[in-house]
């Protein structure tokens, strides 16, 4: 397993100067599509990949305890613009400090903001799917 701080391959900025394209369709989900035009479906909530990585090998990444792919590791990487709706992409100043800059009208959130709102939207999906296995655990509801 590779450290994600160490491996440019999980850096967002090597994804875009190898020609990848990130589509944002909500907060943590995406479309990536390489240069030569394969897609994948990247869902960071779940985390879910459709490559080979993911599918066959279950990351080779690893990242608050979750297996991840280098498509995860973008995807974590960038957030939704909650002012334009454009792409937002984690930087980081010299000192160390990460936020969130939109690509296009330049609005920044810290990057500790977007972990936390994450990690609520995870807590509610996970709620969801437990009250879905309760139901159908409960011999009364049929
Ligand atoms: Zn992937
Ligand atoms: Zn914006």
């Amino acid at each position: 397993m590779t450290n994600l701080q160490t491996d440019i391959q999980s850096d967002i900025q090597a994804a875009i100067d190898a020609g990848y394209k990130i589509e944002l369709q909500a907060d943590g989900v995406a479309d990536v599509i390489s240069a030569a035009g394969t897609g994948y479906s990247v869902n960071l909530r779940i985390p879910t990949c459709t490559c080979a990585d993911m599918q066959f090998r279950g990351g080779r990444y690893e990242a608050n305890g979750h297996r991840i792919c280098k498509h995860l590791a973008w995807v974590a990487q960038t957030s939704i613009c909650p002012h334009c709706g454009a792409g937002m992409v984690l930087t980081q100043t010299a000192d160390g400090f990460r936020y969130f800059e939109c690509v296009q009208c330049g609005n920044a959130k810290e990057a500790r903001i977007v972990k936390s709102e994450r990690e609520a939207r995870k807590e509610a999906h996970r709620a969801g799917r437990d009250r879905i296995w309760q139901r159908t655990r409960d011999p009364s509801w049929s």
